[in-house]
């Protein structure tokens, strides 16, 4: 009561990680933090390189006028011309100041992309399973997130793809290397991407946008790569961030990057750089730009998400998990084994083991465990998987 019925639905809807949470905080109480084993939240548990502590205090020493002040709503142009040089390398593009703008993460990123480019009504795909937030946001900005499978494996479907355009379609959404899945999409998955959009663009005579949300660029394993969608897609944006890679999920800082190819990249670079102001972010934290400006190419110890990450298969295999091998980002997303995904994670708490069920990713059957955690939460875990899987026979 007392407040719009919408935000109420909502609250109920997201209520799953609001559950994790307080649930967790019940039974670190009771049974002593050291005996819970909390896989349910996406918050990095490395401390930032070493680089960023000493940056931070460089930057925090000086203190020239306006420092402190107001800057234009894009963010510095000194930053953004530094962090254009990298994503040219990341996106295989040649990008400057005038295609980035700088975010409250991706997050805000994100926001400032759907407020920017759609028309009440209009529709933005995205494969399953998926970040649930994007619901959210896309009903900020008065869209409609369509949602479609994807295989077994969680590759892209493209028949999915191509069948769910058509003239409200405004962007295709995706996010590699994913979270939940852990699947990175390939230069060859991009490039059919492309080539249906492309397809439907001239079909339909307006603009179908691709939206790539990569907080998870960095955290990739057995020396993958995540291909640049801006050096495939001419009508692509990026929404990027340093939540992850530097560990910084707090400071919200990210940015995004507008493809120097697109026909509209001035309206879209103008048009985002308001949205920053009129949403209320005004522009990305100063301090913060000026230091993942001056770091460039750091990142947290990458190798430790590996190691976490194999001690977590290596044990789920060896008890009989089916799932896919993560290529990126720091989560599992095993298959239940029960259908009721919900059911399966209320046994796996009972084991005092914490996950999120696959039906908040609009997946059920499915659950997905954190591996940004302790080694020891991790090995700690293994003993209540086995029980909640022999539970389960
Ligand atoms: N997109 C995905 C897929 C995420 O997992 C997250 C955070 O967990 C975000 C966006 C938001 O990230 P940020 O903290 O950079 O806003």
């Amino acid at each position: 009561m007392g407040i719009a019925h919408k935000i109420e639905t909502f609250m109920e809807k997201s209520s799953w990680i609001r559950k994790m949470f307080e649930e967790g905080a019940r039974m670190k109480a009771e049974f002593g933090a050291e005996n819970v084993f909390d896989l349910s939240l996406g918050n990095p548990n490395l401390p930032p390189p070493a680089e960023f502590q000493t940056s931070l205090i460089e930057q925090a020493e000086i203190d020239s006028e306006g420092i402190h002040g107001y800057m234009p709503n894009a963010g510095y142009p000194d930053v953004r011309a530094r962090i254009a040089e990298t994503a040219s390398i990341d996106q295989e593009t040649n990008l400057t100041e005038n295609e980035i703008i700088m975010t409250c993460g991706a997050a805000g990123a994100l926001n400032i992309i759907l407020k920017t480019i759609l028309n009440p009504g209009e529709k933005v795909i995205v494969a399953r399973p998926y970040f649930v937030e994007y619901n959210f946001y896309l009903d900020n900005h008065g869209g409609e997130l369509v949602t479609i499978p994807s295989k077994d494996n969680f590759r892209l479907d493209f028949d999915e793809l191509e069948k769910s355009i058509d003239n409200q379609t405004r962007a295709f959404l995706i996010n590699s290397p994913n979270n939940p899945s852990g699947v990175i999409y390939s230069r060859e998955e991009l490039l059919k991407i492309s080539e249906i959009l492309k397809e439907k663009s001239l079909e339909f005579g307006k603009t179908i946008y691709l939206v790539s949300d990569e907080p998870y660029r960095k955290l990739v394993f057995n020396n993958a790569s995540v291909p640049g969608v801006l050096g495939v897609y001419s009508e692509s944006i990026v929404a990027a961030s340093y939540s992850k890679d530097l560990s910084l999920a707090g400071e919200r800082i990210g940015y995004v990057a507008i493809n120097p190819g697109s026909k509209s990249r001035e309206n879209l670079f103008n048009g985002m750089t308001l949205c920053n102001r009129i949403l209320g972010f005004v522009n990305a934290p100063g301090l913060m730009q000026r230091v993942v400006g001056s770091i460039q190419g750091a990142s947290v110890d990458i190798a430790s998400y590996e190691r976490k990450k194999d001690i977590l298969c290596n044990g789920l295999k060896e008890i009989g998990y089916d799932f896919v091998e993560p290529e990126g980002a720091f989560y599992l997303f095993p298959k239940a084994p029960i259908s009721d995904d919900v059911e399966f994670v209320k046994i796996l708490q009972k084991e005092r083991v914490l996950a999120v069920p696959g039906s908040g990713f609009g997946c059920p059957g499915h659950f997905r465990l954190s591996f940004c955690v302790s080694d020891d939460v991790i090995k700690g875990s293994i003993a209540g998987f086995k029980k909640a899987f022999e539970a389960c026979r």
